[in-house]
């Protein structure tokens, strides 16, 4: 492939990683003072990240998790931000041995959806009650960039009921810094790309053919959208394709460059598992299974090192630990998910990327947040206010999240249950906000917090701080 090689390009140092992570296990007072360092919110050093991915006592890990938990706590409060993925087509020239949508998989029915189909597929999820969505497809010439830009435009265009979609984040394959220039233009959220490995060797294993099978063209991806324009990236890892302690400091060392290099570190960091997907014999034999107990360590670990940078777990996971892993770190889930081409307007039957772990409707899931204490949240007013990139990052550190999102969560969840909850949703939904804002200690806030409140009751929509 022929691309701008860039001097100051990510280089994952393999040697380095690797003698890191085969270091001996830490002493618990070497694990308590990289806590005690964590508990500043400010982030951790490669090195003390690598210290904490080294631990193995499940004593230590305990006292891990519930600093993440706790940090977890004081940054993000009781929020949960919800999203739905939505699939635009299944075709794919890449051979990602993981995927079912690789090109290899014959037995897959292919599809790519038409304006129409994609106006119907957003119908069905603005029925849910859906406002933030993650557009998604596979890499092909029959779904160039210029189709993307009219399905974002085509979703944004959708109306249902005076709901529209509020925010659209993009996950497809890496483009050209010009191309993610028109791709800004389109007036997305955040562009998200996964490595799937750091690991230059096992990458080349897994990825046989297409484009994507250039590490270093994908590596830089996040690089040429920050040139373009792009203010909020997320990267990620497939677990499960290569020893996890490696992906993390990678992940780590990714987000230093573009910190480095740019101001501003990734928005989000995703935290796939590989499942089973049909026609992929790598993912009924994973390569390197990540137990849950190493996942929780992985969230917890990332929450430390990354404390203002959004965690995204999918329905990949099931409900039970999806649950154990918001205290640990998690900030975004979707839900309500299909990975299968216009399967939320019943267009579609044929099987999905991957296997789901978590098959709950949107309110089955915003109930069970509910539940425990969770504040479901549609908020997109961070991007519509321009709150972004490096201005999102500085302004959160001294407390936007409690200032702004917090309140912004509970009146996009106010509308949500007004609009579309059930009726055993709505009545414990109403309670939390009620005693979510009581603990508002602004005086000046609580009262605003309380008005907005009142004008959503009274039939005011999409009002936000
Ligand atoms: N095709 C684009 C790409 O590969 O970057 C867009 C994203 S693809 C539709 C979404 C992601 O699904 C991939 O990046 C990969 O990490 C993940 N994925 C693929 N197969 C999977 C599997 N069997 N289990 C879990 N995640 C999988
Ligand atoms: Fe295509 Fe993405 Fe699946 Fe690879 S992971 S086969 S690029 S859809």
């Amino acid at each position: 492939m022929n691309y701008r090689v860039l001097n100051d390009e990510l280089k994952i140092d393999t040697d380095k990683i690797n003698t890191l992570i085969a270091g001996a296990e830490p002493e618990e007072n070497q694990v308590y003072d990289v806590l005690n360092r964590a508990m500043k919110l400010k982030g951790l050093s490669f090195k003390d990240v690598a210290l904490l991915l080294r631990v193995e006592s499940e004593e230590v890990l305990k006292k891990v998790l519930s600093a993440a938990g706790e940090a977890k706590k004081e940054i993000y409060g009781n929020r949960m931000v919800i999203f739905a993925p939505l699939y635009t087509g299944n075709r794919c020239s890449n051979e990602c041995l993981y995927c079912a949508f690789r090109s290899g998989n014959k037995m897959l029915k292919r599809v790519i959806l038409n304006m129409q189909q994609i106006e119907a597929e957003t119908v069905s999820l603005l029925k849910e009650g859906h406002k933030r969505l993650l557009m998604l497809c596979g890499e092909s010439r029959e779904n160039p960039l210029d189709y993307f830009l009219d399905a974002i435009d085509a979703v944004y265009r959708t109306k249902w009921n005076n709901h529209s979609i509020r925010r659209i984040n993009v996950e497809i394959a890496p483009l050209e810094t010009d191309e993610f220039v028109r791709l800004k233009k389109a007036k997305i959220g955040t562009y998200i790309c996964f490595q799937e490995t750091y690991n230059r060797e096992l990458y080349g294993r897994y990825h046989l053919s297409g484009p994507k099978s250039d590490y270093q063209y994908r590596l830089n991806v996040m690089d040429r959208a920050m040139e373009g324009g792009i203010d909020d990236v997320g990267i990620g890892a497939l677990f499960g394709l290569g020893d996890y302690r490696f992906e993390v400091l990678a992940m780590i060392e990714h987000a230093n460059h573009l910190e480095k290099k740019f101001g501003c570190g990734p928005h989000t960091v995703s935290v796939p598992r590989l499942e089973p997907a049909d026609g992929s014999e790598i993912s009924a034999n994973v390569p390197y299974p990540v137990s849950d107990r190493d996942f929780k360590k992985i969230v917890a670990i990332l929450r430390l090192a990354l404390p203002y940078t959004g965690i995204i777990l999918s329905t990949r996971e099931n409900e039970e630990l999806r649950t154990e892993l918001f205290s640990y770190g998690i900030s975004q889930i979707s839900a309500g998910s299909r990975t299968n081409p216009g399967a939320y307007s019943g267009e579609n039957d044929s099987t999905g990327q991957f296997s789901l772990g978590d098959h709950r409707s949107l309110d089955e899931v915003v109930s069970s947040l509910v539940d425990k204490g969770y504040v479901p949240s549609f908020c997109t007013g961070c991007y519509r206010k321009g709150r972004v990139g490096h201005d999102f990052m500085d302004m959160a550190k001294p407390g936007l999240i409690k200032d702004f999102c917090q309140p912004n969560a509970t009146f996009t969840f106010k509308e949500y249950l007004n609009d579309f909850a059930s009726k055993e949703t709505a009545e414990k939904g109403n309670r939390l906000i009620a005693e979510t804002n009581a603990q508002i200690s602004k005086p000046g806030l609580r009262s605003k917090v309380d008005e907005y409140i009142s004008r959503i009751q009274d039939g005011e929509r999409d009002l936000y701080l």
